[in-house]
């Protein structure tokens, strides 16, 4: 069962737990190792924080505290460019004076301070290896950085009161020379032992409690110096952490730490704010740069728990990485790489003969490149390659097809762009993520593959394709579960909520009307209440907008006789789909003017059409047939036609109503014989109409189908109106965006605009009505099973159907107490097992038989689709004001 934090805003509660959980007694040889990259180190404010937060381990904690540093931002790349011999003395200049101007900005001497290793510097430009530059110079040339910034950092420190000690990082860690790493490998990337015994206490030894050094350098066998590689501050602080045995590791970088996705491409990424050490490297891998995916293992290997934290936002929770992370199942992120390069290659032979593949790979070693995933089947292996682990230029890739041309037929498949969902036990998730692969569908899916390790499963389309797929995929993973985001113990804010606050939502109506709902509750439950207000509110924020001509509220959202008054009051007409319902508009408004009614049946009997014609209101049709079967029915008159545009859209597979697994809508392909039986039979098709799904988020869906429609109708001649469905989105999850209405209304002015002799319909349903409802529930029993609590209801999948049909989410709240809360399944009386209101809801510990609970967003599909099932009494119903 999902375990849930408490509060909706933990951010600050859940870092003190961060700090507490991991603590033990004081003791001098506990370390926690800091580690600050280049954007943390370039700016006087920046040290002042890194002595703020040293100070604060050391005086909550009892720890020691060692702060890792790179160099100053930008200083590494101005070193690689001496290293490679270009503008030597320039860049050395430039750099004496850069530092000597931070010392400025410290208000330290350079002199004092840096003099001996700056005159270090400008010696190395002046060495006699400059000319030939031997390895060994190049590390040297390339650890000046830290040198530098370390020097520099201890002093002002020191200058702020802080006792800071500074030792040098290859005094304490060693590389080693791995068997086959190439001479470059064995200076310029090299691994460090971690074999050290009695490495805490000799380091322990230095007298200062703080002490700071050098990431990205260590010892070479030699003696001389040998250089990390790239991200190497990140492993050389988990070198350090797992060799103190340290509490922790701190990773503090200019991001908040690691996310579901790249909140560049992705700006609804969710913050990660714990993940396995397995998974944190999986991600790291596939993608993140956040954390150098080799400084994971050194930390796992110990036990050492890592984080990765925000210097510019402390408060944040960050990212929390360890052995214990909650083991809940799901996707945790989604990532993409560019420039994959596929080779595909087709047997001349059989695959099943011995030594074939070994042959195949054989080719690949030869030519330097390790393969990155594999796909193979009776007649065909392809592999990928990613640039980020080979070198792949088209001399090597056209080298390497000659070789295998030999034994198969080659082709190269590139730019590619491989997608992974990472997360444990992705095995398990397969059947949520059937909207993936419907998404996936659309493309051309090259490759599939699913990690031995159960945590990832990649895809690798056209890098042309992968473009904007991301944001959507991200939805579609939260929309489907795969991705739990309710979990609050592992997923945070989002980016966006981040960097520009939470989204500002009114609070719902019944906030602060508690006490007129208990008295509702009290004369009977289940009991739904309705707002008009909420409902007015909605129905002017569709109605201002220019583009609209008419709109129709879909009355099978909530046809209460209330809420049709009030929406026809704000100039709504209504949309039914059965003879029941336009019977039931006449019956409550009997003075409704016909053609404010519109009729869009689905499979109906033939005498709901006669009906509806001899109201007088607006007809819409789907299908060829109904004419050829039924032609007196719809001679000589005037109709809207409704159309399939080939694909579905919304919240859920089974209310998507367009594409080849809906029964709504006309194909395309049978337009043009519908026009033409529709001519012959003297029928008017007055109106186009296409209605793709319900809770579509996307605010461009309707302008799209405004401009397919209109193209069609520019080709009938007779079409006055256009009629783009209804299917607008509520935000029913805490962290559903709010629908961007602005967005949503500028997209159809413009379209609008450019197609401006058709009149504009819309016919909105839940939109309207899903936040004016709330459903009033009583507790009837609160039973532990089996370590999951429930709260039982007096009423559940027979007066509420939408969680167990569509798996929906309905906010749940106990209107008889509040206090400290626990994590509850809230249920139904139905004999069904799903007959579920909400799973892992956070309640009132003390819920008890009894207590009144609301069911949030409910005023749409809930009474409507009641029933008595059990023989179990319909809700009672309530418009208030
Ligand atoms: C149900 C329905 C709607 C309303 O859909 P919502 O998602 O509630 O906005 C609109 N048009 C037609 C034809 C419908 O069947």
């Amino acid at each position: 069962m999902v375990s849930a934090a408490t509060t909706f805003h933990p951010i600050i509660t859940r870092h003190q737990n961060l700090i507490k959980g991991t603590v033990a007694v004081a003791e001098a040889n506990r370390w926690v190792v800091l580690k600050f990259g280049g954007t943390s180190v370039s700016r006087r404010n920046r040290w002042d924080t890194i002595g703020r937060l040293a100070g604060k381990r050391m005086a909550d904690e009892g720890v020691r505290v060692l702060v890792v540093v790179s160099a100053l931002s930008g200083v590494t790349n101005e070193l690689q460019a001496i290293a490679n011999g270009d503008d030597v003395d320039a860049r050395i200049a430039a750099l004496v004076e850069r530092h000597r101007a931070f010392c400025g900005e410290l208000d330290l001497d350079a002199d004092t301070v840096l003099g001996e290793r700056l005159a270090a510097l400008q010696a190395l430009g002046t060495d006699a290896r400059v000319v030939t530059r031997p390895l060994d110079w190049q590390a040297e040339v390339l650890a000046q950085g830290e040198l530098l910034s370390s020097t520099l950092g201890a002093a002002y420190l020191r200058s702020q009161g802080l006792d800071f000690g500074w030792c040098d990082a290859r005094d304490w860690l060693d590389a080693v020379s791995l068997p086959n790493a190439s001479a470059w490998s064995q200076r310029l990337s090299v691994n460090c032992r971690l074999d050290g015994d009695g490495f805490g206490e000799r380091f322990s030894t230095q007298p200062t409690r703080a002490l700071i050094t050098q990431g990205f350098i260590s010892r070479h066998g030699d003696g001389s110096t040998a250089i990390l590689g790239r991200g190497g501050s990140d492993t050389s602080a988990a070198y350090f952490g797992a060799l103190l045995k340290a509490q922790r590791v701190e990773i503090w970088t200019d991001v908040p730490g690691m996310f579901s996705a790249n909140p560049r491409d992705v700006p609804e990424a969710r913050l990660l704010t714990r993940l396995h050490y397995a998974e944190a490297q999986e991600i790291a891998t596939t993608g993140a740069k956040v954390l150098h995916p080799r400084s994971i293992a050194p930390c796992r290997d110990a036990g050492v728990p890592m984080a990765i934290l925000d210097t510019e936002r402390p408060e944040l929770p960050g990212t929390r990485i360890d052995a214990t992370a909650a083991t809940v199942p799901g996707v945790k992120a989604i990532s993409r790489r560019n420039g994959i390069v596929l080779v595909s290659m087709e047997s001349i032979g059989m695959w099943q003969q011995v030594g074939f593949l070994a042959d195949v790979f054989e080719r690949f070693k030869r030519h330097g490149l390790s393969i990155d995933l594999i796909g193979s089947s009776e007649t065909n292996v392809t592999v990928s390659l990613d640039p980020s682990e080979n070198l792949v230029t088209t001399n090597v890739l056209e080298a390497l097809s000659a070789d295998l041309a030999e034994i198969c037929r080659v082709k190269v498949i590139a730019p590619c762009a491989a997608i992974t969902l990472v997360g444990r036990g992705m095995r398990s998730l397969l059947h949520r993520l059937s909207d993936i692969w419907a998404t996936f569908g659309r493309q051309h899916v090259h490759l599939i593959s699913q990690s031995s390790n159960d945590l990832n499963l990649t895809f690798v389309i056209d890098e042309a394709d992968a473009e904007g797929l991301l944001p959507h995929l991200h939805a579609e993973l939260i929309r489907s579960r795969a991705m739990p985001v309710r979990d609050a113990t592992v997923f945070g804010p989002s980016w966006r909520e981040i960097a520009f606050g939470a989204p500002q939502r009114a609070p719902a109506w019944w906030r602060g009307r508690r006490e007129q709902l208990l008295s509702l509750a009290a004369q009977g439950t289940p009991r739904y209440v309705y707002d008009l207000a909420t409902v007015r509110d909605r129905a002017r924020s569709l109605s201002a907008t220019s583009a609209v001509d008419r709109c129709f509220y879909a009355i099978k959202a909530n046809p209460h006789p209330e809420i049709l008054r009030t929406l026809v009051g704000e100039g709504f007409g209504l949309e039914c789909v059965s003879q029941g319902e336009f019977d039931h508009v006449f019956a409550t408004l009997p003075h409704i003017t016909p053609s404010r009614v519109l009729f869009t049946p689905s499979f109906a009997p033939r005498r709901e059409y006669e009906a509806a014609f001899e109201r007088g209101i607006i007809v819409t049709l789907d299908n060829i047939e109904a004419l050829q079967r039924w032609p007196d029915v719809f001679r000589n008159r005037t109709i809207w036609l409704r159309i399939d545009l080939g694909h579905g859209e919304g919240h859920h597979e089974k209310v998507k109503t367009g594409g080849v697994a809906a029964k709504f809508g006309l194909p395309m392909t049978r337009f043009d014989a519908f026009v033409e039986e529709a001519r012959k039979l003297g029928i008017r098709i007055s109106g186009l109409h296409a209605h793709l799904g319900s809770g579509i988020e996307d605010p461009q869906h309707w302008r799209g189908v405004y401009a397919h429609l209109a193209g069609l109708a520019d080709g009938i001649g007779t079409i006055e109106t256009i009629d783009i469905g209804g299917g607008l989105p509520i935000p029913y999850t805490p962290e559903a965006p709010q629908f961007d209405l602005p967005l949503w209304r500028a997209g159809l002015e413009e379209i609008k605009a450019a197609y401006p002799r058709y009149g504009l319909v819309i016919e909105p349903g839940r939109y309207l009505v899903a936040e004016s409802g709330a459903l009033l529930l009583t507790t009837t029993q609160v039973v532990e099973k089996d370590g999951v609590r429930r709260v039982g209801c007096d009423g559940g999948m027979n007066a509420l159907m939408r969680p167990a049909m569509y798996e929906a989410y309905h906010g749940i709240f106990n209107l008889s107490r509040d206090g400290d809360t626990a994590v509850f399944d809230v249920v139904g009386p139905i004999c069904e097992s799903s007959d579920v209101i909400g799973r892992g809801r956070t309640l009132p510990a003390d819920t008890a038989e009894g207590d009144v609970i609301l069911v949030a967003d409910a005023g749409a599909y809930g009474m409507a689709m009641a029933n008595t099932y059990n023989l179990r009494a319909l809700p009672a119903e309530e418009a208030i004001e």
